[in-house]
């Protein structure tokens, strides 16, 4: 019996590559216990901040009447405005309530704004390495993900993504600090980009009054696990016609509460965009965020929901594994943020055959392809100190083994 179209079977029988090596993790581990060093994904080691967990606890004994209760789609208002409060400072422009839907994580964000603003058939540029779930969001709306490789440190090459740019093109989707690379963009890098995409819709508004501009789409869950001193810099001050979509997934530890956001660059809101992001939560089926995370959110933001004993333990982790990896022999850029490392693969083999000499040593790296480069394998250090400790004389035999 045929149940599934052809084109359901096409899309959905590759199982990403990542998931597919954290169920071989469970395995092994079956097998080998502790001595099996699972780098694959990105889930998030650290306990949320105490302010949360306090807040979750004081809605248990407490619970205001609407806890469970459905809501606006975009989300409640008083979590809006006390966000919005925040995001206005990390962001550094005024940003209120107006401006925010709150979301499913971003995953349920990048959906419903691109089923907003992308129409079939149009392009979104992605820029390698990527997260890889772009491509698939992009094909949800029927557009057509367009690749662009980033230049050989990992920045975004403004002049490739031109030359990318055709009639067709509707947005570009970038991520800072960047999963897989651990790459932050610098202001000067974004307010190039910036410029060049206005430059970009003036000549489509001098051929075409209608016209319209290239949206960014700015991913970015991982803003506050950032390394480098200072503020990073935002893309609502770079340019105009610009979204964020961020999650607390990472910097709270929460991704299976599924709880994220898109703010809207103050200069592009207006009443139909904010329906359209409503109507598609509703009829997507996320309805609205959850509701306990939510109202956690709320109460833990206002408590202050300090974070930066995570980022310094995250951070000391990166130091200890990108230290092992160098020590190794591996060439390795020190990540700016994020909790990713990717290290180039050793001469002569490609990222297939250097992840499975890994995998004999019971140490788990996702191969670079899956992201849209086979020159690296992704190590997710969001794992405890104990596991990186096991795993660096692990890396050590496997580079051994691949150079012979
Ligand atoms: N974007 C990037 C760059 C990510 O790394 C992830 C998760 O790993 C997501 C989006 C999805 O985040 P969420 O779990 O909040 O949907």
């Amino acid at each position: 019996e045929k149940v599934l179209p052809e084109s359901v079977l096409k899309s959905s029988t590759a199982p990403s590559l990542i998931r597919a090596l954290f169920e071989e993790g469970n395995n092994l581990r079956k097998v080998h216990g502790d001595e099996v060093c699972d780098f694959s994904l990105g889930n998030p080691s650290l306990p949320p901040p105490k302010a949360f967990a306090d807040a979750c606890l004081t809605l248990a004994q407490d619970p205001p009447v609407d806890l469970h209760m459905y809501m606006p789609n975009i989300g409640r208002p008083k979590t809006r405005a006390v966000l919005a409060r925040e995001l206005s400072k990390w962001y550094n422009c005024p940003i209120t309530e107006a401006n925010l839907v709150l979301s499913c994580g971003a995953a349920a964000a990048i959906n419903v704004l691109f089923h907003s603003i992308v129409a079939e058939g149009d392009e979104i540029i992605v820029n390698a390495p990527y997260f890889a779930e772009y491509l698939g969001y992009s094909r949800n709306v029927r557009a057509n993900p367009v690749v662009v490789q980033c230049d050989n440190d990992f920045n975004l090459d403004v002049d490739a993504i031109e030359k990318a740019i055709t009639d067709k093109t509707r947005a570009i989707i970038i991520n800072s600090p960047n999963n897989p690379t651990g790459k932050i963009y610098s202001e000067e890098l974004l307010i190039r980009l910036g410029k060049m995409l206005m430059k970009v819709y003036t000549e489509r508004l001098s051929r075409n009054k209608e016209a319209s501009p290239i949206f960014i789409v700015s991913d970015e869950p991982y803003r506050r696990i950032s390394y480098i001193p200072g503020e990073l810099p935002s893309i609502f001050n770079c340019y105009n016609y610009s979204f964020v979509v961020s999650s607390f997934a990472k910097d709270l530890s929460i991704p299976g509460e599924r709880l994220g956001f898109i703010a809207i660059s103050p200069a592009l809101l207006s009443p139909p965009l904010i329906t359209a992001l409503s109507t598609y939560t509703r009829v997507l089926g996320f309805v609205n965020a959850p509701s306990y995370a939510q109202f956690a959110l709320e109460l833990a933001l206002d408590a202050g929901c300090d974070i930066s004993e995570g980022v310094k333990e995250y951070k000391s982790r990166r130091d200890v594994l990108h230290k092992g990896l160098i020590d190794a022999g591996l060439e390795c850029d020190l990540p700016e943020g994020a909790f990713y490392l990717f290290p180039r693969v050793p001469a002569g083999m490609d990222d297939l055959r250097f992840a499975a000499i890994l995998k004999e040593q019971l140490v788990l790296a996702v191969p670079g392809r899956a992201f849209g480069d086979s020159n690296c394998v992704r190590f997710a250090y969001c794992v405890d100190m104990k596991t990186i400790q096991t795993a660096i004389p692990k890396i050590k035999v496997g580079v051994e083994k691949a150079k012979q």
